[in-house]
């Protein structure tokens, strides 16, 4: 398999003022990130909310500027390109939102709001959009009388199928799917979730899949990295991890999801407390307060990314061991 997308070394700080305190809280977001992604699969981002996965994918397609880094797409640096020449990138990286609704106008008719990109990369020819509309609109399932509505008219299933045929009029390489089905009942999750599976494999379509929830990524993702307080802890291809966890946080997280069989239950790593804040990451090892394996040297040095095997990277101390 080939590389896409190749993410070197990048950092996303914040700063935002507290006012209680009169003073500007650094929020350290994203850390010294390296990562990965082939043509044509599926990696997950797994971790808890606010440990920066957002941030990231957002700075993958510089919808965010990160502060340093490098991020090779189709090996062309895209944070060196100046914004005019950005726009043809733009095409090929796309995102798809949690929040269908506040990422739709609402004062625009399905056929504008899909239209709308293709105007904006400079197809002329109407018919050629209009066909386009029809042809991507059929495959996420929407018909053509659903065209001429408004968002706050679709259920939320619904509109988070614009939100996809958006996202894929251009008919990108690359998408972000930011916690598409978060924001879903459940009911309605898996149908999301097939749909962008079939149309993944389809189109042959390369995704950065972010979620908190581990199950939602087991079916749909070749491969998985967990991130934890800005930094990515663990990366393995997806069989690997959901059987052979190394890192005390990504087992903490697998061993939170209920088990239909009790019989099979795993000794439980419980997460104590919430996650520190980013703007005061702790010293060393970032999970260090939180780590039942905690040891001496775990709060002083930062553990580094460790290749245990071709393919399965660990950051903690307890590897190599
Ligand atoms: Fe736990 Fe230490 Fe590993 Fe961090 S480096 S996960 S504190 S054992
Ligand atoms: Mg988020």
């Amino acid at each position: 398999s080939s590389l896409l997308l190749k993410v070197n070394n990048l950092s996303k700080k914040f700063f935002v003022k507290s006012e209680q305190f009169s003073e500007t809280l650094t929020i350290d977001a994203v850390n010294a990130v390296s990562l990965s992604i082939n043509q044509g699969e599926v990696m997950a981002l797994v971790g808890e909310s606010g440990c920066g996965k957002s941030t990231l994918g957002r700075c993958i397609l510089r919808l965010e500027e990160p502060d340093t880094g490098e991020v090779f797409f189709k090996n062309q640096n895209i944070l060196a390109l100046p914004l005019r020449e950005l726009k043809t990138y733009r095409q090929k990286m796309q995102i798809i939102f949690q929040d269908p609704f506040a990422s739709l106008n609402p004062r625009k008719s399905i056929r504008f709001i899909l239209e709308e990109p293709l105007l904006i990369h400079g197809i002329k020819n109407r018919k050629e959009r209009q066909e386009k509309v029809l042809m991507i609109a059929e495959k996420v399932g929407l018909s053509p009388g659903d065209l001429d509505r408004f968002p706050h008219e679709f259920s939320g299933g619904q509109r988070q199928r614009v939100g996809i045929a958006r996202a894929l009029i251009l008919q990108p390489d690359f998408i972000v799917c930011d916690e598409p089905v978060s924001a879903l009942d459940v009911s309605i999750q898996a149908q999301i979730l097939n749909l962008l599976s079939t149309l993944q494999k389809e189109m042959q379509l390369t995704y950065l899949f972010i979620s908190h929830d581990l199950s939602v990524v087991k079916h749909i993702s070749n491969r998985v990295a967990v991130m934890y307080l800005g930094k990515i802890v663990e990366v393995a291809p997806k069989k690997e991890l959901f059987e052979n966890p190394l890192h005390p946080y990504t087992r903490a997280l697998l061993a939170s999801i209920p088990i239909p069989n009790p019989r099979k239950r795993r000794k439980k790593i419980l997460l104590q407390g919430d996650p520190p804040s980013p703007t005061k990451p702790p010293r060393g090892c970032r999970f260090h307060t939180r780590c039942p394996e905690k040891m001496p040297i775990c709060s002083e040095e930062e553990p580094l990314l460790w290749e245990t095997k071709p393919d399965h990277q660990v950051a903690c101390h307890l590897f190599p061991s």
